[in-house]
């Protein structure tokens, strides 16, 4: 570790670290023993994306979560972007979706013909609620999409019960949220169609890659017909699809980081316990909060300032970042506030709380490969930032 001593910002001598990033893949021998194997083995894709490794990859993943099937794909924005179109979205539906998410929740829409939605978050947990999504439901809505931000799941109940009531999809964006729980089940085995994404900062990570779960026997067909090219049978397309193919090569990395994920969640938890122990004294800020019956996957860990400090959030995290300490700020700018967004006519609403969130949160790094020392000086730094 490339150590130096800093005394000039006025804290008599501390130890300036490397760059603490936000998050970090943890990868092992055991991916690049999985890789090599398979890039002697010859076989690097499969034409109908099923290679031996894809379907032992989908096999487990699909028994880590508890559904019956599980796809793999390229990306996890394929995965969405699949997962509604095989839930029928077209041209002059509607989908809704959180503005308080990535942008690649709303993408996949438009990708469709079909138009997002956007409902305002609950602030506690800062995802869309029932009540948010009943709020702007017209007769046009198809799907509900929540995100489980920051790695918390959604409250799912009563969006599941909604869904059930009104005939719509429940398709949940989990990008963030590998190996989070919901009344005891994982997510991914709760709604119609689950998306997860193994991009690299994410919580178990291919580099890129994606994955839908569903328990839906015809879902499971057609999500693997568009992830190659709409085909029923090799050259025979019989619906629009993509290459949304994930490769033998990184199936096999995903196979030992999904063995590894319930250690990297554990961390995860101890590192975000840590913070909220100490920051619980501290007073100053907002703590991410774990409702009863949820369990957060910890991707992130999020708070706001609280009170008369509540608009210097941009300050705090410039002062972490010159520090060495990458805070970072999910999302600065609402969706629906977005100019690619923003002219359409169903981003009109104002979100209140959506708003105020993109003013006040700041992320900082809870992630597996982070030291004892590193959160000791994370959680010091703030304070003395704070005070
Ligand atoms: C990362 C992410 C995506 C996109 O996944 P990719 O694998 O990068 O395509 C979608 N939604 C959310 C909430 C994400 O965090």
């Amino acid at each position: 570790m490339n150590v130096r001593v800093d005394s000039e910002r006025g804290f008599g001598t501390i130890i300036v670290r490397d760059l603490i990033r936000i998050n970090q893949p943890s990868i092992g021998k055991e991916e690049i023993d999985a890789a090599v194997e398979v890039l002697k083995s010859g076989i690097l894709t499969e034409k109908s994306g099923m290679g031996p490794k894809v379907l032992e990859f989908e096999k487990d993943f699909a028994r880590y979560v508890g559904a019956k099937h599980a796809v793999a794909l390229n990306t996890g924005t394929a995965a969405l972007h699949s997962a509604v179109l095989v839930a029928g979205v077209k041209p002059g539906d509607e989908v809704i979706i959180p503005s308080f998410t990535f942008h690649a929740t709303a993408e996949v829409v438009l990708m469709t013909g079909a138009e997002p939605v956007f409902a305002d978050i609950d602030p506690d947990t800062y995802t869309m609620t029932a009540e948010t999504v009943e709020a702007v439901m017209t007769r046009n809505t198809k799907v509900i999409m929540p995100v489980h931000l920051y790695g918390l799941p959604a409250d799912l109940d009563p969006l599941k019960k909604l869904a059930r009531e009104r005939g719509l999809t429940l398709i949940e964006d989990a990008a963030q949220a590998h190996g989070a729980e919901y009344n005891g089940s994982k997510i991914g085995s709760i709604g119609d169609m689950t998306c997860f994404s193994m991009y690299a900062g994410k919580n178990m990570t291919t580099g890129e890659g994606g994955m839908v779960t569903t328990n839906d026997d015809d879902y499971s067909e057609k999500l693997r017909m568009i992830r190659s090219h709409g085909e029923e049978r090799p050259y025979w397309p019989t619906t629009v699809g993509n290459n949304y193919r994930m490769t033998e090569l990184l199936a096999a990395v995903g196979i030992a980081q999904l063995r590894k994920l319930p250690s990297f969640l554990e961390r995860r938890r101890k590192n975000a316990q840590f913070f909220s122990e100490k920051l619980g004294m501290l007073g100053k800020v907002v703590p991410p909060k774990e409702p009863e019956r949820r369990r957060s996957a910890w991707y992130l860990y999020t708070l706001r300032l609280r009170g008369a400090n509540a608009g210097k959030r941009n300050k705090v995290v410039e002062k972490l970042r010159s520090r060495n300490i990458e805070a970072a700020v999910y999302y600065e700018s609402p969706l629906h506030l977005l100019p690619l967004y923003r002219e359409r006519s169903t981003s009109r609403r104002p979100l209140p709380e959506t708003e105020k969130a993109c003013r006040q949160v700041f992320s900082l790094p809870v992630h597996p490969r982070l030291t004892e020392p590193e959160l000791e000086y994370i959680f010091d730094t703030l304070k003395r930032v704070l005070t």
